[in-house]
């Protein structure tokens, strides 16, 4: 096909010349599984990775429904007209279950998705969080030497994808809404802990009274948790992704992180040390495969399972047992 007539040479040259096209098909090969387009996307990635680095990347999560999609056109509209360039990626694990993304979808974007100086890319579908995750961060990677130098990333609030986007951001956001049930706040406290900002959407019309008592109580909570960035102060605010209140002031506080966080040098800590636990992110997902996918432990397996189950060996004795299979294999 034409795409693999493409060289490195063809694809470095168009990302850095801000080509969307080629940005796009770059990004179809970072995506893509075969070992050969792997490898051309790595070469490509390897010439482009002195020119990325030069935007602000901003995690975005919360319940589907909480107005994301919303929000993203709204704050991504104005930041075009300013003339930034924003690319808008997303990381959902789940897509390839639920067959069709939910996220960074065109259509959920439409006015956003007309400006030229944005680049909206869906979650890549297929594989695990681990394949996810390599494809999104590789991708964001490729935006900056496009030029993009806002990023947003947007996950669902579930699971463990928003673990994943905080890991390859500089800001995380929360967008929460008002009147979620009492249920949902146990596992609301381990997304506030790794947020910078608490953003409560939908603080219009009637909502605008419950949405400020809302925010209150966010700060309340947040008051007893440790801020998920050292020597920054999160904080909760409110805001309507409908009308456009309270969305300059949120970025407004976006910038002011990275200005206190550049001149702390904690910015640019962070991003390294996001770097190397990715290695060695990737390290152990291919250890562990190498591992279960070992015939003599998968072999000997079954046995010290049962053995484990019928309390004939204690855990750590399997644990040895099984390490043995693999190193004597
Ligand atoms: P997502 O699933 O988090 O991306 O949520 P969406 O952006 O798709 O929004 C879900 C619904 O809430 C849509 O019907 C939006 O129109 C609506 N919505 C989003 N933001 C606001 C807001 O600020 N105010 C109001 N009243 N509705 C909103």
């Amino acid at each position: 096909t034409k795409r693999d007539k493409l060289t490195v040479d063809d694809y470095v040259q168009g990302i850095l010349a801000g080509d969307r096209m080629l940005l796009a098909r770059a990004i179809t090969l970072i995506e893509s599984n075969s070992p050969k387009h792997m490898e051309l996307a790595q070469a490509v990635l390897q010439r482009i990775l002195p020119y990325s680095g030069n935007s602000i990347r901003v995690g975005i999560t919360g319940v589907p429904g909480a107005g994301k999609s919303t929000f993203i056109e709204a704050v991504g509209c104005i930041l075009c007209q300013k003339g930034h360039k924003l690319a808008v990626l997303a990381v959902d694990p789940s897509s390839s279950i639920t067959r069709g993304s939910i996220l960074g979808d065109k259509t959920r974007m439409e006015n956003l998705s007309r400006e030229k100086n944005a680049f909206i890319r869906p979650s890549p579908s297929g594989g695990t969080l681990g394949g996810v995750t390599r494809k999104s961060r590789e991708t964001l990677l490729l935006c900056e030497a496009a030029g993009y130098d806002i990023i947003l990333v947007e996950t669902v609030g579930v699971g463990q994808s928003e673990i994943t986007v905080r890991s390859m951001v500089d800001f995380f956001l929360l967008v929460v809404l008002t009147g979620a049930g009492d249920e949902l706040q146990g596992m609301k406290k381990g997304v506030m802990e790794i947020a910078d900002a608490i953003l409560v959407n939908k603080a219009d019309g009637d909502n605008k009274q419950k949405a400020e008592m809302v925010k209150v109580d966010y700060e309340r909570m947040l008051h007893y948790l440790r801020p998920a960035t050292e020597g920054w102060q999160t904080k909760a605010y409110t805001c309507s992704a409908v009308t456009g209140a309270g969305i300059a002031e949120i970025w407004q506080v976006i910038h002011t992180f990275r200005d206190k966080m550049m001149e702390n040098h904690a910015f640019l800590n962070r991003r390294k040390v996001q770097t190397l636990e990715w290695v060695y992110a990737m390290v152990e997902d291919h250890l562990r495969s190498v591992f279960y996918q070992n015939a003599n432990v998968k072999a000997n397996r079954l046995f010290i399972e049962n053995q484990v189950a019928a309390d004939q060996l204690s855990a750590t004795m399997a644990a040895q047992k099984l390490i043995d299979a693999f190193e004597k294999s």
